[in-house]
């Protein structure tokens, strides 16, 4: 039987991420009713619906949903304040969210309206608070009532009508309120499995008290065995590094928690489930199930369950594999079935992660036929316990069908919702159904209310369908089988591959699944094989070291790895190129850059192992880095075929005036080693495709990389003589640079190397003045306050100020907190960072790797001592490299950060309610202008802050590193840089000389166009 898990397991790898048509035929067929079944299904679920109508006038999410869609400004504004109100402690924000959010919207159009008198009632809450806030009725009576009482009065209002919400969607706010409430009339004969509300833990703190309450509501419901309700765990509660990198710490660990938790279970004489969660962690969670299900001392217990998703590919052999595993280990495995909670969250991440498909369907009916194939599987299957958790009343009636007499299975439905379908199921037919009850305080109702919210305000959704007036009952029982077999099973139009994001332009760069054990660890083994360096390589004087035989650090592709050229040199050879490539036509320097990203992208196993063990990037960053260089080529190729070709301008007639834009002549490109093949071939390609010969110098740390990367761009097509290379350290620099010859420069680096640029290039009167385009660093600062969720600002202040070591121009550097959530704030920080793992940037566990060099090192750790008695928090490294720990420094004011720390030092200081616009500005009175990040729920403090932040890329709740190309086009102002920005629509521009030619066409006698007008509109 061993062998059946492990084939299920092979098919589970095998349709990850397999085409939708292919994954789809097999259950088509399955989900296929006969004439009469089809009949007798649509007939019962007629039924229910008008069961279902009649209920709504007691069913609370119906209500709601009913009266506030997701596509109304109430609707939108409603979710809004629901995930955010509860958790700011300070008047003054709490008050700014509310004027935010109800100001716009029409609440008195919806009070009274809602059958439900608790929607009613929220509904008044708002209403008032709307009044309360708005601009327009500022002399309301009610307003002046209120201004004299002196209460918080809008504050309570909105309190209530959130606290109100909170009773809608969770049973109970402790394990042993939400029992009591599962034995009211309302839930007679339901069962419960308890979900402990919360998020997804972050720190291991986190994890210790999520633990401890499972452990304390399985004893509690354990008390009551006899009333038949189970627990639901989320995994990702028990460990912070639930993730496939860190597999080998957080499995085992999980392992040992669930067995504690099963044996609990198991001597209270409840079940328990494992709930589904994110598409990558199907197999962890597999791999965890199958060692405690092994457990001798569990041997027997029918207990144990898991959720499966019916919307993954792999769905179908999930289940066989559970069967299997339940023959194998003398059990009955509990299977949920359910549609899944993570569909908009996994297409978008598929898209960025320029994956080759994705790992579920992309239509709803696809969802559903799959969920009805893999129901009658359940059914016939020996070793699962079926549990169908579906509010679709279609859904439901197809199982009845299936099951005919049988009775050996239940339904599940969540909290507040299916009401009117279930009721009459358990009371009048004596069908189990187990009801998924919420446990825990308004605060972590929110994310948990806003997932719900969404899932079920979607069009798409049943519930919501069930609401819409304009749907009839033969819309709402269409057949999924007939829809999806219409269509042959195909994706949805409006859902491309991810290759082809930004198709027609061009094509998406492609990823690789480092989600995906398998490939992760084939990554791993590629990266870390040692490549030999050439000794001093790079660094200078240029040409001055031979290449020994075999000492490149590949086996170069189509052209060896140059070694490079002098200054002058380098600058005559591009001269003398330069006629050639600028005849050119655009069409042809464009097909040498698409060449160039296919060529790369064959490359990049290689190119990412240079990346790692030159640049000391970690796995995720040498991949983003090729991904990166790829879309610059294609892009800037792209742009060039749109934009550079000459335009005819408008004039008096009888002249042409013709504007092209061309090659100025000679680029110097000089580039950082924090992305030493991105920015290094995104400013070569951008000269190159404008006509422009280039002279390409690396950074000194990072030699090997460039030279592979022009090796391939020669192999791409562009002549050795348009791209030449120029190896060496600050004085092949500063020669390039005193060049009188050269037409253009295109740096990145440090302020103070790009002020020097500056002034060589116009210390000689004789030189012509040419163009210079300078990205340099920055004192990033992101700005949080109360109405964020502390959860994702730990999670992008981690990513901003850690991720590639602090390496990145964009990276944080000051952390600006609200007061009243400082401590609370980087409390979490602080566990976020105990769990980060600093290492050998090959080991795919690493977060974070080594800075680059001695020097840099040096420089970190002098200030890192220096502030020590600042010291808010800091982590263990590894001894004997270049490691610095990342670490937190407390500082009293955003003006004692006066330079740019480039690792991972992290600044923090705090701002004052109502201080807002006054921490941008002191935060633009550094000079440097380059990123700053925003974490608000309040849309009108983006809006402030967007108007007044003198920076070049602003992120608004997210990350503040990352930038897209063609997405987010990147470069900073000020002390950070020249503009135009990288991979945006203005850059290839600079790189041009524009020249028009304007031509008499009279001049040969007459106006030959004028005179042979045709007489039109007579
Ligand atoms: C008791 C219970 C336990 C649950 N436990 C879990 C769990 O552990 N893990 C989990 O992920 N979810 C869980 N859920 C949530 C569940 O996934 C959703 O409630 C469910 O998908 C809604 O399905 P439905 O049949 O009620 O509604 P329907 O309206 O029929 O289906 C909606 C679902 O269809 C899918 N869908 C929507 N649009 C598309 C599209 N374009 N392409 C493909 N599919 C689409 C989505 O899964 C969406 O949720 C649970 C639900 C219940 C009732």
């Amino acid at each position: 039987m061993a062998d059946a898990t492990a084939s299920a397991r092979k098919e589970i790898a095998r349709l990850h991420r397999a085409a939708e048509p292919e994954v789809l035929a097999p259950l088509l067929r399955d989900a296929r009713l006969s004439p009469e079944s089809r009949r007798r299904v649509e007939n019962r679920a007629s039924a229910m619906l008008a069961d279902l109508r009649a209920a709504q006038a007691s069913g609370w999410v119906n209500q709601f949903l009913q009266e506030y869609r997701l596509n109304t400004s109430e609707g939108v504004a409603l979710l809004s304040l629901a995930e955010a109100f509860l958790r700011v402690p300070d008047p003054e924000t709490a008050d700014q969210l509310i004027a935010d959010k109800l100001g716009n919207a029409d609440w008195r159009a919806h009070a009274g309206k809602s059958h439900s008198t608790l929607v009613n009632s929220a509904t008044w809450g708002l209403v008032i608070g709307r009044a309360l806030v708005s601009e327009t009725e500022q002399a309301s009576a009610l307003k002046r009532l209120i201004a004299r009482a002196g209460e918080p009065f809008v504050r309570q209002g909105v309190g209530a009508a959130m606290r109100m919400m909170g009773e809608i969607f969770v049973m109970g706010r402790t394990i042993d309120e939400a029992i009591q409430r599962m034995r009211k009339r309302e839930n007679r004969g339901f069962t419960a499995s308890f979900d402990m509300l919360g998020e997804a833990a972050r720190t291991f703190p986190d994890a210790g008290r999520y633990y401890a309450a499972y452990e304390d509501a399985i004893r509690a419901v354990g008390r009551v065995a006899e009333e038949g309700h189970s627990i639901s765990v989320k995994l990702s509660a028990l460990h912070p590094r639930y993730e496939v990198a860190q597999y080998e710490r957080c499995v085992p660990h999980l392992i040992e928690q669930v067995e504690a938790l099963a044996g609990l279970a198991r001597d209270a004489g409840i079940a328990f489930t494992i709930d589904a969660e994110e598409s990558e962690r199907l197999e962890m969670s597999l791999d965890i199930i199958e060692a405690v299900a092994g457990l001798p001392q569990l041997k027997g217990w029918d207990g144990l369950g898991m959720a499966v998703q019916a919307y993954g590919k792999r769905c179908r052999p999930t289940l066989a594999w559970a069967d299997a595993l339940g023959e194998k280990t003398g059990r009955r495995i509990a299977v949920r079935l359910v549609k899944g909670a993570y569909w908009d969250t996994e297409i978008k991440r598929t898209q960025e992660q320029g994956l080759v498909d994705y790992p579920l369907f992309t239509r709803k009916a696809a969802t559903d036929v799959s969920y009805l194939a893999c129901a009658r599987d359940m059914l016939a299957a020996r070793h699962i316990y079926p549990a169908f958790a579906t509010h679709n009343a279609l859904t439901v009636a197809t199982i009845l069908e299936w099951a005919g007499k049988s009775r050996d299975f239940e339904f599940q439905r969540l909290h507040g919702m299916g009401e009117g379908l279930y009721e009459n199921l358990v009371w009048e037919q004596g069908y189990r159904t187990r009801i998924y009850a919420p446990v825990g305080g308004h605060r972590d109702l929110l994310a948990y209310l806003v997932r719900r919210l969404l899932e079920n305000g979607a069009n798409s959704s049943f519930v919501h369908q069930l609401a819409d007036e304009r749907m009839t009952d033969a819309d709402i029982l269409a057949d999924p089988v007939a829809k999806v077999a219409a269509v042959g099973g195909s994706r949805h139009p409006s859902i491309p591959l991810p290759e082809d994001l930004f198709m027609p332009e061009r094509k998406n760069s492609r990823g690789i699944d480092l989600l995906e054990r398998r490939e992760l660890r084939r990554v791993a083994e590629v990266v870390e094989k040692p490549l030999p360096f050439r000794e001093g390589f790079g660094e200078g004087p240029v040409g001055a070291t031979t290449r020994s035989q075999g000492s490149s650090p590949t086996a170069p592709t189509p052209n060896p790895s140059p070694e490079g050229e002098r200054g002058q040199d380098a600058v005559t050879r591009a001269l003398a190129g330069f006629p050639a490539w600028s005849a050119r036509t655009v069409e042809e320097r464009a097909a040498c850059l698409d060449r160039l990203a296919d060529l790369l992208e064959r490359e990049r196993d290689q190119l990412m192992r240079i990346c790692v063990q030159e640049a000391k990037k970690t796995i995720g960053d040498a991949l983003a880095e090729v991904r990166e260089a790829v879309d610059f080529c294609r892009y800037y190729a792209a742009q060039a075929r749109a934009g550079l070709q000459p335009v005819e301008l408008p004039g008096p007639t009888g002249e042409r005036n013709l504007l092209r834009m061309e090659g100025r002549g000679v680029w110097v490109c000089i580039a950082p080693w924090n992305f030493p093949l991105a920015i290094f071939l995104g400013q070569v390609t951008a000269a190159l495709v404008t006509g422009n010969t280039v002279v390409a110098k690396p950074a000194p740390q990072t030699p090997e990389i460039a030279a592979f990367a022009v090796g391939l761009a020669h192999g791409a097509g562009i002549p050795e003589a348009a791209l030449v290379f120029a190896p060496g350290g600050p004085e092949t620099g500063q020669t390039l640079m005193e060049d009188a010859r050269i037409a253009g420069v295109a740096f990145t680096g440090s302020t103070a190397t790009a002020k020097k640029i500056a002034r060589t290039l116009l210390a000689d009167d004789d030189r012509p003045i040419v163009p210079l385009i300078a990205e340099t660093g920055g004192i990033n600062a992101m700005i949080v306050d109360s109405t964020a969720l502390p959860e994702q600002v730990v999670v992008d202040v981690v990513t901003s100020a850690f991720r590639s070591a602090g390496q990145r121009c964009s990276a944080l550097r000051v952390l600006l907190l609200q007061e009243e959530i400082a401590d609370r704030t980087l409390d979490m920080l602080k566990g976020a960072m105990d769990s980060l793992v600093v290492g050998d940037p090959a080991d795919p566990a690493t977060d974070v790797g080594p800075v680059i060099d001695r020097v840099a090192y040096d420089k970190l750790m002098g200030h890192r001592e220096r502030m020590q008695d600042r010291w808010l928090h800091t982590i263990g490294a590894p001894e004997g490299g270049l490691y610095v720990p990342p670490t937190l420094i407390g500082v009293d004011r955003v003006e004692d950060v006066d330079r740019e720390w480039f690792g991972p030092l992290l600044h923090v200081a705090t701002w004052r309610a109502g201080s807002l616009a006054e921490t941008v500005r002191r935060v633009n009175a550094s000079g440097f202008g380059l990123t700053m990040g925003l974490h608000s729920r309040i849309a009108r403090a983006a809006e402030a802050v967007e108007g007044a932040a003198t920076v070049g890329n602003l992120y608004v709740n997210r990350s503040m590193i990352g930038a897209i190309v063609g997405s987010q086009p990147f470069g900073g102002e000020g002390l950070s840089g020249t503009g135009p920005k990288a991979g945006g629509p203005h850059y290839l521009p600079r790189f041009c000389a524009e020249r028009v030619t304007s031509t008499d066409t009279t001049s040969a006698g007459g106006n030959a166009t004028l005179l042979s007008l045709e007489d039109v509109g007579l």
